[in-house]
């Protein structure tokens, strides 16, 4: 890093970062020649890797016949293939797809299309969102508002809507006791959700938002055995909606195309972004179920909600290749193979650590948490933003992994985030955990 003289507003406003010049597989190449293992995908984004020859190809194409076209006036051939590809499998009953310019757009998409189901069918109260402490929708007003994280929020608390509130996460280092059994965690998380509904009065809640794998504001945490299906119940039980925030989880991250397939549970609505385009074009989707879109048509017939840049046809055909090469190279089976192998190697290098507390994901999804002290689980003081350091320190021995951490519903944490390409190779995993090792 050095002393900012770029008229970029980056995100630190006192050091510009280094140029990447280029990108190769799983490695981004920066402008002193230096070469990064891309171990986080940027923040779980690049899924192919940089360059991947087919969808190169796929963006040139496309940039050939048509680079824009304004969705007012037109459709076209990528956006309506990339839909059909999206939704055409689902077996949760998602038919349709908004396709927006990425994840804080796709949420506010979802979260404006239940509302206006709502209204659309006759209970207009339904106002209300109950998402979870310790979440992250995006940084647009709206999925701030959504999301509870609490130092992202504080500067904009008085511009966020009141209309979502909040209850604990499903995050079991932390928030179950001791002693307590999995289940019985389970069972008083629904409790408390139950709780909230009386709270709010369950005629005005109009859905329940949560991510299935919990990103960047806890580090790669999946609920426990049951907890999906017990919110999805209670949500059922007072016709609330469930939607899934799998922006950062999502696309094929945890093994399977979307992370709610582990829980046996489908989302009304659901977010996706990141690894949908694989970060060759800026894009994300709000999928959402026939039964709720068919209401909407049926009642006003628009979807008041609407960008320049919707279903922008490069973002679409470079996106849709993108998804015809996980297909075609079964790069999903991958996730699965090279995730166990990271796991494995995480607990070797790290289960013993004295300052690794948790070590915790689903795929090639998976994070360290730092902790002062084991037994207690104690972090570490947040002003020495340990997160930031190890990102620092890996970066200089030519690793990228995502820092996650601050202060969180009054919790401080440092989390670590890997998530690697697809198509890394089981030499790049160990190469990871050892520069990982080396920096912590
Ligand atoms: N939801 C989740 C779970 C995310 O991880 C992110 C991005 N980190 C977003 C929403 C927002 O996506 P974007 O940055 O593309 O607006």
């Amino acid at each position: 890093m050095r002393a900012s003289k770029s008229r970029v507003l980056h995100r630190s406003l006192r050091e510009t970062p280094p140029k990447a010049i280029g990108g190769e597989g799983v490695w981004l190449i920066a402008e002193d020649g230096r070469r990064i293992l891309d171990a986080s995908g940027g923040a779980a984004v690049s899924c192919l890797g940089h360059q991947h020859p087919r969808v190169l190809e796929a963006m040139s194409r496309q940039a050939s016949k048509l680079a824009y076209a304004h969705t007012a006036f037109f459709s076209s051939e990528p956006a309506e293939a990339l839909a059909d590809k999206l939704v055409g499998h689902e077996p949760g009953g998602l038919a349709y797809a908004y396709l927006v310019s990425g994840g804080s757009e796709a949420v506010e998409a979802g979260i404006k299309l239940a509302r206006q189901y709502f209204i659309e069918i006759g209970q207009p109260q339904r106002r209300h969102f109950i998402a979870r402490r310790q979440s992250y929708h995006g940084n647009t007003l709206g999925a701030l508002a959504a999301g509870g994280n609490a130092w992202r929020r504080e500067p904009y608390a008085p511009l966020l809507s009141s209309a979502f509130s909040h209850v604990t996460p499903a995050f079991a280092y932390h928030e179950k006791r001791d002693g307590e059994s999995e289940t019985d965690f389970v069972s008083r998380l629904a409790a408390e959700l139950e709780e909230e509904f009386q709270r709010l009065g369950p005629e005005n809640v109009a859905a329940f938002i949560a991510e299935p794998v919990v990103g960047a504001t806890a580090g790669c945490v999946p609920a426990p055995e049951g907890y999906f299906r017990a919110v999805r119940e209670i949500c059922d039980s007072y016709g609330a909606l469930v939607i899934f925030d799998e922006v950062m989880c999502g696309m094929g991250r945890t093994g399977t195309l979307h992370a709610w397939e582990q829980e046996g549970i489908a989302p009304d609505i659901q977010a996706i972004a990141k690894g949908l385009g694989g970060g060759y074009q800026p894009i994300g989707a709000m999928l959402a179920s026939g039964r709720i879109v068919d209401a909407v048509r049926d009642g006003s017939g628009a979807f008041q909600h609407g960008h320049t840049y919707l279903a922008h046809p490069m973002a679409c055909a470079a996106a849709l290749e993108v998804q015809r090469v996980i297909d075609a190279e079964q790069l999903l089976d991958r996730v699965k193979k090279l995730g166990s192998q990271l796991e494995r190697r995480l607990t070797e290098r790290f289960g013993n650590h004295r300052h690794i507390g948790d070590i915790r994901g689903r795929g090639l999804f998976q994070a360290i948490e730092l902790v002062a002290d084991r037994p207690t689980r104690a972090p570490f003081d947040p002003a020495l933003k340990l997160h930031q350091r190890v990102k620092a320190i890996a970066f200089e021995g030519g690793l990228g992994c995502y820092p996650a951490g601050g202060t969180v519903d009054g919790r401080s944490g440092d989390h670590v985030l890997l998530a690697p390409p697809y198509i890394a190779t089981s030499d790049n995993i160990d190469m990871i955990v050892d520069r990982l090792g080396q920096a912590v």
